[in-house]
C-alpha cells in the first residue's frame, strides 16, 4: 500500500500548517472515560444525591467546569475507523506493537511498520516510533458540567470487564451518570503537510457519525456514546512566510471536503482492485 497513498513530505520540511475546527453532538447518552473520586462527589452534588450509593460509580470526565474526552481518546477513535475502513478496502496497515495480540497481528493486518517504511496510518497517526502528522485537541463541552449531565442516574448490572475499568471494588451494580443527548463538544485536529486524502478520511469518520454509526467513550455497547460530527472550518497555513493561505466555510468548505473524500475514495478504490 505504501506506492498507493500521497506521501507526507515529511517533518524536514514544513509545507503546510492545518487547522480543522468540529463540533460533536451527543445523539446518545455518552459517558466519556472514568473520572477521580473528587469528580464523583462533585458530580453527586450537582444530581442532588440521587443514590443510594456514596457517589455514582461512572461519571465523565471533567477538566475545570468541562466535560472533556481525552485527545487520545478522540485520536483513537479516528485512528480505528479508518485502519479498519481500509483493511476491508485491502488496503495493509499495521497494528501498533503495543495493541497486537500476542500471536501476531490479525488478518489483513501487517506488524508495526518500520519508521523509514510507514503505511498510510502509520503516517498520520503516528506509532510508539514515529510521530503522527495529525494532532487532536481535547474535545470539550461547550457548556458547563452542570448543563450537560443527566439529573436521573442510571442503574446498571455491569459486566465485570465494564467495571474493572473504573473501580478496584466488586459490586457488579453500578451507578452511572452519563452526559445528556443534545450535549455539544467543540474541539479541533491540527495537521502537518496533510493530504487532500487524510482530510477526506476525517470527512468519511464525520459521515459516518451522521448515520449514528461513531461512538466515543465508556459503555458503547449499552448505547452509549454515539455523535454527530460536524467540521466546521479548515484554515490552512503557508509557511514560507507563515500565515493564513486559505479559510474554507460554508460552502467552499462543502467542496473542499468533497474533493478531499473523492481523493480519499479513491485510494480506496486503488487497492480493493488490485488485490482482489
Ligand atoms: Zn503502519
Amino acid at each position: 500500500m505504501s506506492s498507493l497513498f500521497k506521501k507526507m513530505p515529511g517533518f524536514h520540511r514544513l509545507e503546510s500548517l492545518w487547522k480543522l475546527s468540529y463540533r460533536a453532538i451527543a445523539i446518545e447518552p455518552v459517558l466519556t472515560r472514568s473520572a477521580d473520586e473528587e469528580t464523583k462527589y462533585r458530580i453527586d452534588e450537582i444530581i442532588g444525591r440521587k443514590t443510594e450509593k456514596t457517589t455514582p460509580d461512572m461519571v465523565p470526565l471533567v477538566f475545570g467546569d468541562r466535560v472533556v474526552f481525552t485527545g487520545n481518546a478522540v485520536k483513537g477513535l479516528f485512528r480505528h475507523v479508518i485502519s479498519s475502513q481500509l483493511t476491508s478496502a485491502g488496503h495493509t496497515v499495521c497494528v501498533q506493537d503495543v495493541k497486537a495480540p500476542k500471536k501476531g497481528p490479525p488478518e489483513g493486518r501487517q506488524q508495526q511498520c518500520k519508521p523509514e517504511n510507514p503505511c498510510f496510518i502509520c503516517t498520520w497517526f503516528g506509532t510508539g516510533s514515529r510521530q503522527g502528522a495529525l494532532h487532536f485537541s481535547f474535545l470539550e463541552s461547550v457548556k458547563n458540567i452542570g448543563d450537560v449531565v443527566a439529573r436521573d442516574p442510571i442503574p446498571m448490572i455491569a459486566m465485570m470487564d465494564e467495571f474493572m475499568a473504573t473501580s478496584v471494588e466488586k459490586r457488579a451494580f453500578v451507578i452511572v451518570v452519563p452526559v445528556k443527548e443534545g450535549t455539544e463538544f467543540t474541539g479541533w485536529i491540527k495537521g502537518v503537510n496533510l493530504s487532500g486524502e487524510i482530510i477526506g478520511a476525517v470527512k468519511e469518520v464525520v459521515d459516518m457519525s451522521e448515520k449514528g454509526f461513531i461512538q466515543f467513550g465508556g459503555l458503547k455497547t449499552r448505547g452509549y456514546g454515539s455523535m454527530r460530527l460536524e467540521i466546521t472550518s479548515i484554515e490552512k497555513y503557508s509557511t514560507t512566510p507563515f500565515k493564513l493561505e486559505k479559510e474554507y466555510k460554508g460552502e467552499e468548505l462543502r467542496k473542499f471536503l468533497e474533493s478531499c473524500q473523492a481523493e480519499y475514495h479513491n485510494l480506496l478504490t486503488k487497492t480493493s482492485s488490485k488485490t482482489s
